[in-house]
Order: structure tokens, then sequence, then C-alpha cells
């Protein structure tokens, strides 16, 4: 009797990995989200002696364009795949590299299931000399499918190497090796030999695994720090509403007076706020000068998956202190 391969389910959301350009050599200009998921399985044949696939198109779109929605239908399709077929080994996604990482962080926190999600890109367009999309999509795929990969929380993987939600982020804007897992390194590594992740214990459970995502999302802005910063910029936002801040502060997530300033003469209702870093690596640490002002220290993690996390407390409904009892979490 032929042996059944393990089943996935890949979700297509667009980027360079589904992207064309008219001449091979364009690596810079191209169309971002133009081949459908089913294309990119089309054109990777050996893919049918790993597992048998069953492709969903989410959005074809360049990741700088994928909305709340297009993250909700994500969260939906993923949880109810998971749930009503026990006997999918895994969930795969297709994704530009440039929000990669918000997506794979917002789907580590939602997702609760000891099956791999992983996420997986390319840096040049289908259409490319030596595109990387194809082998990138390959090992992806052996990472899905693989017991290694169990229990580890949502995967990240690219130019052979397997990363995961919580450190990943893009830290270049050419070539292969574009992400970086900061301070921790990548999880593992794949290649024709299998897959290779140290074994570990199971991860903790998703930190919002029950929250269900409403239509409408709450707002929360990145501020980046410099010299100067625009002194009108905070109580415009505060008074448009918006229920949570980061900032991106400069040095260990220092805030400028200007800044702490406009925080401390807001008398509406203070939104939830958090302090990353604009070095890139290192963490931020509770101060008391910010902590006065309602700032919570986002720990290692970068302003853009501190707004992930802001968004989902928002949604939970969290005040000060839930979150900050989540970001304990996060740093044990
Ligand atoms: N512009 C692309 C995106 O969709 C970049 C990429 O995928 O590498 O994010």
């Amino acid at each position: 009797m032929a042996m059944q391969h393990p089943r996935l389910l890949l979700l297509g959301t667009g980027g360079t990995i589904a992207g064309t350009a008219p001449e091979s050599t364009q690596l810079n200009r191209y169309a971002a989200g133009v081949i459908a998921a089913e294309g990119l399985l089309d054109a990777l044949p050996e893919l049918a002696a790993l597992a048998e696939i069953q492709v969903e198109q989410i959005a074809n779109v360049d990741s700088a364009d994928l909305g709340f929605s297009h993250w909700r239908s994500l969260v939906e399709r993923i949880r109810q795949s998971l749930a009503a077929d026990p006997g999918l080994a895994g969930v795969v996604i297709t994704h530009g590299t440039n929000t990669l990482e918000e997506t794979a962080w917002l789907l580590h926190l939602l997702i609760d299931d000891p099956r791999p999600v992983v996420l997986v890109g390319a840096m040049r367009p289908a259409s490319a000399l030596s595109a990387d999309g194809p082998l990138n999509l390959y090992q992806a795929v052996q990472v899905a499918i693989s017991a290694e990969a169990r229990g580890r929380g949502v995967l990240v993987v690219m130019d052979g190497q397997i990363h995961s939600a919580r450190a990943v982020s893009k830290r270049a804007t050419q070539g292969v090796g574009a992400f970086h897992s900061s301070g921790r390194g990548p999880l593992g590594w794949v290649d024709d030999l299998g897959v290779h992740l140290p074994e570990v214990e199971r991860s903790a459970p998703a930190l919002f695994a029950g929250l269900s995502l409403p239509r409408v999302w709450p707002q929360v802005v990145i501020l980046h720090g410099c010299v100067e910063p625009p002194q009108a910029l905070i109580p415009a936002l505060l008074s448009a509403g918006v229920q949570g801040l980061v900032f991106t502060g400069t040095g260990a997530g220092q805030l400028s007076v200007v800044e702490r300033d406009a925080l401390a003469q807001w008398d509406g209702q203070p939104p939830l706020m958090l302090r990353a870093n604009r070095c890139g690596s290192g963490p931020v640490h509770r101060c008391e000068d910010h902590a006065k002002l309602g700032l919570l220290p986002a720990g290692d993690l970068s302003p853009q998956k501190a707004r992930v996390l802001l968004l989902l407390a928002l949604m939970a409904g969290d005040d000060r202190d839930a979150l900050a009892a989540r970001l304990k979490t996060l740093s044990g």
C-alpha cells in the first residue's frame, strides 16, 4: 500500500515570493503578489514527494498593504482548520518579507496548537536568476511536516534558517540572508539532511489563545524617537482618540522632555503605552521617570512587535497592570 504523505494547509498572502519582473536580472523593480499560491506549488513539483498540500489564497499583495482584516482572516482560518482537522500536519504561509515578522508574532500570540505554523518569504522575485523563493518554500514545508517543529510556537524559515516568531526580524533591504534573530540566533537549520532543531520542552500556551478578534481594531501608533521630535504630535494623537502608543525611544527606550511633558499634560484617559528602542537589539528596562507617566518597558520586543502586543492587549481589555503581567510572562 502506498505511504500517505502528511497533509498541510498552504495559505498565500503575496509578497516577493509571489512577485515577478519582466527580466530575470531585475531584482528591485518587480511587482509583488502576482503569482497565486497554487502557481508557486506548480513551479515546485519536488513538494509532491513531501506532502499533500491544500492551497488557499488569503490575499495576494505586497506585505506593506496587508491590513487587520487580512490578519483576522489568517487567524480565523488557521484556528478553524487546526480545530476541524486533527490529521492536518501543519500550516505554511507565504508572505512578503517586509512585515513578515509582525504577522508571525501576531499568530504566535494567538494560535494555540502544537502543530507547526511556518511563515516563509523570499528576497528575490520568482522571475529572478537564483530566486530564493522555491528553496525557501520547500524548506518551510520540510519544517512544517517535521516532528521537531511541533510545540515550538510560530516559526519563520528563510535561507535555510529556522527562526522563532519572538526573535526574528528583517535586518537588511537586500540579500537572501536578510533575516536575523537578534541576540538569540536562529533556533535551528533545515537542509537536505533534514530539520535540525534542538529538543526543548513544549512552549508555553499562546498568550492570547482564546481571544476572538473584532472587525474594528484599536488604534495603536508607533512614534520614532529623534532629536527635537515635533511637539504637536502626541497631543494630536491623544486628542484623536488613539488607544495605544509605542515609543521607539532613543538608546534603551528613552523619551525626550518634550515627549514626557506632552504625556504629563494630557488630562484625558491615558492610552496603554510601551517603550521599545530604536537600536535594534538589547532590552528596555523599567525606569521610574517613565513609569510615573504610565509607560511600560517592552523588554526586547521591537517597536512593531510591541505594537502587535498592544493591539491584542487592548482587544483583551487589559489595563496597565494586566499588560505588565503579560510582559512578565514574555520575559520569563
Ligand atoms: N515588497 C515585498 C513585501 O511584500 C518585499 C518582500 O516580500 O521581500 O513585503
